[in-house]
């Protein structure tokens, strides 16, 4: 395989779908030596098989708003590998979403569902829905006219989606609502991130943020640090952000700062449990501004309009709400300012220069699809949940979560150990979770 001339021909297949093209890039580039040494995979034509979805749903979706109007957006579901199982991925709302966005997700999604060593294989979905400043009602209708789509495509043996930016727990329990009533079946593992008490999870909500700090303690630990007393900025305010806020308070890391599209909140003595509880509200308002948590707790959170979270000095970066928001120039600004520590809580947070910025400067640098993974991992738990029509207790939930996390942890350690004995975890998460989803491609035979 040579990564080049495969990406000239994607580029030239795919123009313009730049995300897609961009986490293509960086799995090939981290896989490509170890692939080279397996002529099977290459005879199998595993890279070319595995950059293209099996299949993508497109589809229209029309509701009507408060003011009577009709609208039209559009849907889709990307569904992309089903090595390892059923599809698996989250749903994105919001109003840049595109197949060239769903595609890179959907990409990243197979990888990470390896990677968690569940029986996951990757999907994503969405639409290009904005549901900033949208009632409740809207909403709901929204997901319902979604649902419409969606429902025959979708099942726990099938596709199981789930949230993502603009997908919580309200839009789930809407989604589900409407696939039950069209599908006229209670298959709870259809759809992952429902509420306590009708198929839902404990834990789940705070999954991915646990997973990520769970991780990034073992980053830290590694070279010989402790959590204890650690600067942690945070950007987006959203429901990834909320759960790393729980855990890295609690083990003794003081949160200082969050971020909204509108600027970042500096949080000078940290965070405390009434500014994580109005978080939920802040996303439940669906008016995304950061500033809200400035007006509401003045003088424990200082707002500047503009700004990403990167300008405030910190120990631990960790970008928690969308692809590409941490550019190379905050990079460059982060190193100035002493962090010692960077894990990408959202997908593809950073952009490829800054990750080359921040191994340039030595700084460890855990990528998305190892950080986040607990999300996923705790929705595979969920469907176990669902199979065994029981509720786990959070203690066991949180317990697997765990184990999960530090497995991947190992893994990145095992496969990104460079020479000089330092951990590309960028390359060793590649490497890992791409080794298991081609072994089970050529297993399987050429489909
Ligand atoms: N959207 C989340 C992710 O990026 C969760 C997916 C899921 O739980 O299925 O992994």
């Amino acid at each position: 395989m040579k990564v080049n001339e495969i990406m000239t021909a994607l580029e030239a297949k795919h123009p313009g779908e730049n995300e897609y093209l961009q986490a293509v890039r960086e799995v090939l580039e981290s896989i490509e030596e170890v692939y080279n040494q397996h002529p099977e995979f290459e005879k199998a034509k595993i890279v070319e098989r595995i950059v293209e979805p099996d299949r993508i749903f497109t589809f229209r979706v029309t509701w009507v708003d408060r003011n009577g109007e009709v609208q039209t957006n559009l849907g889709y579901r990307v569904q992309y590998n089903a090595a390892l199982g059923a599809y698996k991925g989250g749903l994105r709302f919001h109003k840049a979403v595109n197949v060239s966005m769903l595609k890179f997700l959907g990409f990243e999604q197979i990888f990470k569902n390896s990677l968690t060593m569940l029986p996951l294989g990757g999907g994503k979905g969405g639409s290009d829905f904005d549901p900033v400043g949208k009632t409740d009602e809207e909403i709901m209708r929204f997901c319902q006219a979604f649902m419409y789509e969606l429902w025959r495509n979708i099942g726990p043996d099938q596709d199981s989606p789930a949230g993502d930016v603009g997908v919580g727990g309200r839009e789930i329990g809407y989604l589900y609502g409407a696939y039950k009533k069209l599908a006229r079946e209670h298959s709870t593992g259809a759809l992952t991130g429902k509420s306590y008490g009708w198929g839902g999870s404990l834990i789940r909500p705070e999954a991915t943020g646990f997973g990520a700090i769970y991780y990034v303690e073992r980053m830290v630990k590694q070279t010989g640090d402790k959590m204890e007393g650690k600067r942690i900025a945070l950007s987006g305010f959203g429901n990834v952000a909320w759960g790393a806020a729980i855990k890295a308070t609690e083990l003794g890391a003081k949160v200082v700062a969050l971020s909204g599209p509108d600027g970042v909140c500096e949080l000078p003595n940290g965070i405390d449990k009434e500014m994580i509880d109005y978080m939920l509200e802040m996303r439940a308002s669906n008016r995304n501004k950061v500033q809200d948590m400035a007006d509401k707790f003045p003088g424990k959170a200082v707002f500047t309009p503009g700004k990403k979270a990167w300008m405030v000095k910190c120990d631990i970066a960790c970008p928690c709400a969308f692809q590409n928001e941490l550019a190379e120039a905050d990079a460059k600004e982060l190193i100035a300012n002493g962090v010692k520590y960077v894990a990408e809580v959202s997908n593809m947070g950073c952009q490829p220069a800054a990750i080359a910025a921040f191994q340039a400067a030595k700084i460890p640098f855990g990528p998305g699809k190892a950080v986040n993974a607990g999300g996923v991992a705790t929705s595979g738990l969920e469907i176990c949940q669902n199979a065994e029509h029981r509720n786990w207790t959070a203690e066991e939930v949180d317990k697997n979560l765990h184990t999960i996390m530090n497995n991947i942890y190992d893994m990145c350690v095992q496969y990104g150990k460079q020479a000089d004995g330092t951990i590309n975890y960028v390359k060793g998460a590649n490497i890992a979770g791409f080794m298991r989803v081609a072994n089970a491609m050529l297993a399987q035979g050429i489909i």
